[in-house]
């Protein structure tokens, strides 16, 4: 046990000592082994970090230039890079998503979480108006942003490098001190990147990290804290009321990404094979664990038996198992018990009378991938729009898949949920395209496309899938706070 790795909480600029702190396990979930351990932060940790941040926003920091952060962004957009090989296999440690993933699409979108920051940072100007009065009165308003000072960054296990730079590299652009509690399943990255922020030359207080879980620790103990200025949480849905509520506590901003259970609709006169092939990856990319992934799918009727085999085919197509071979498409879910909870669902959508076309199961894997938390993806056919596989957010690679007759209908079903994150729309008929996506009630609509992210766009979801945009210059509205000055232009003097 001891000579397993620390992977620290990082505190005003100093890596925390195990020695009288807890610690709990870093579990890779592609073999259910033990691979590290991580040093939790207490009560007094999270004090001393928020009196480091807000030391730092006081500082040389809170009162740097755009031009310095710029700077500052770029660099730490070309550490990450330099490191790319070590975030990569951390993240794939503590995911077991496939190496081919996080090379492709975590780590390099991390670092251009930095760089489109830079970019829109450079760009960012002022609003100014010039107020002319009948009266005589000249004056000039304009606005300032200033850093709004210690945000909290809680971030969940599903893209854990990718979702915490996403909440990081604005903050850094306005100023701000940033605390990060990554999830008590995915320890890595974060610690990493204190490395990376170190050599960039980011004062101390600046980026902290906090390990640990979320009731009655870190996560809890930061939320509430009364020295935290602004809270942004990516995660479940219920986990968002709990930190709203610590939030209400001295009114604290929120900016919240949530969950979904989010539905593509395959019209008849889709181009089929580009149907098939965005929706299986749009059910299976990540394990199906995103907040984007497809686990309603509603297929109009004519093409519904032709559209279910061909999903069916490329879902039995993929190939899961060891996370660091190449060829690897499928990793394993993030835990036993997330498992546990997945395969709860595949019970109960046959009790519910669906049928499970594909999958449903764990699978055969060799040692030591026998070892990890992997299910086949599954495909369920015959649910009930009120079947709880249908309405509720499963986070695995699943969807339940149903005929629809009437486009009126597809975007009623569509919508009736409770979540409003995002929705895939797959046809030819371009006036149709348009229609279903603006009555379809989410935050992003795809059309013959899922996952195509720009990150200077608005992102964000209605409903229980979240509350405000961050992605682009949306991000400076809630990482700031804008202050308005009224310079008197007219001589005064005589009046
Ligand atoms: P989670 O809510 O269980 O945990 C997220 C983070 O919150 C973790 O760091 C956890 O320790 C912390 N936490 C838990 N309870 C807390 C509390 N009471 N106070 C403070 N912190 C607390 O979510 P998860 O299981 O890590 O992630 C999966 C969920 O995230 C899914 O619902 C998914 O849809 C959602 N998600 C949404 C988006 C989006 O952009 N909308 C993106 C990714 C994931």
């Amino acid at each position: 046990m001891s000579s397993l790795p620390f992977i620290p909480s990082i505190v005003d600029g100093a890596n925390l000592e195990e020695t009288g702190r807890a610690t709990f396990d870093a579990i890779d979930p592609a073999t259910g082994l033990v691979t590290a351990r991580a040093v939790e932060a207490n009560g007094a940790d999270i004090d001393h970090a928020v009196a480091a941040a807000k030391r730092a926003v006081a500082g040389s920091w809170g009162r740097s230039t755009a031009t310095e952060r710029v700077a500052m962004l770029r660099r730490i957009a070309a550490g990450i890079r330099a490191r790319a090989a070590a975030f990569v296999a951390a993240e794939v440690l503590d995911t077991g998503k496939p190496v081919a993933l996080a090379s492709a699409l975590d780590i390099p979108r991390g670092a251009a979480n930095f760089d489109i920051y830079a970019d829109l940072l450079a760009a960012e100007h002022e609003e100014v108006w010039r107020d002319e009065r009948a009266d005589g009165t000249r004056a000039l308003h304009y606005s300032h942003r200033r850093p709004i000072g210690v945000v909290a960054v809680v971030c969940p296990w599903n893209l854990p490098f990718l979702l915490m730079t996403w909440k990081v590299a604005p903050a850094l652009a306005c100023g701000n001190a940033v605390i990060v509690k990554p999830s008590e399943e995915t320890p890595r990255t974060a610690a990493l990147l204190a490395e990376v922020m170190r050599d960039a030359g980011l004062p101390d207080g600046v980026y902290q990290v906090v390990q640990g879980f979320g009731p009655g620790s870190a996560g809890e103990l930061l939320t509430s804290h009364p020295g935290v200025d602004a809270i942004t949480f990516t995660g479940e849905s219920r986990t968002g009321e709990a930190i709203m509520r610590a939030a209400a506590s001295g009114l604290r901003p929120v900016s919240f990404e949530l969950g979904g259970k989010n539905a593509a609709i395959i019209f008849a006169d889709a181009d089929l094979d580009a149907a098939i092939k965005g929706t299986a990856r749009s059910v299976m990319l990540n394990s199906g664990q995103i907040c984007l992934c497809t686990e309603r799918i509603l297929v109009q009727r004519s093409v519904y038996d032709r559209f279910v085999e061909g999903l069916a085919a490329e879902m039995r197509s993929w190939k899961a198992g060891d996370p660091h071979d190449p060829a690897t498409q499928l990793g394993p879910l993030i835990s036993a018990g997330h498992r546990d909870k997945v395969m709860g669902y595949a019970a109960a959508a046959i009790r519910d009378g669906g049928a499970a076309l594909v999958g449903g199961g764990i699978p055969n894997l060799q040692a030591p991938w026998s070892g990890g938390f992997y299910m086949e993806p599954t495909l369920w056919t015959g649910l009930a729009d009120d079947a709880a596989c249908v309405r509720e957010e499963v986070f695995g690679p699943v969807c339940a898949v149903t005929p629809f007759d009437s486009e009126e209908e597809a975007v009623a079903r569509a919508n009736a949920s409770e979540y409003g994150l995002c929705a895939a729309i797959w046809t030819r008929d371009v006036g149709r395209a348009h229609r279903v996506a603006a009555a379809v009630d989410a935050g992003m609509v795809w059309i013959n496309t899922w996952y195509l992210r720009d990150l200077r766009t608005p992102f964000g979801g209605t409903k229980r899938s979240g509350i405000g945009r961050e992605g682009g210059r949306h991000s400076f509205d809630f990482y700031s706070e804008i202050k308005t000055i009224a310079l008197r232009l007219d001589d005064t003097s005589s009046r």
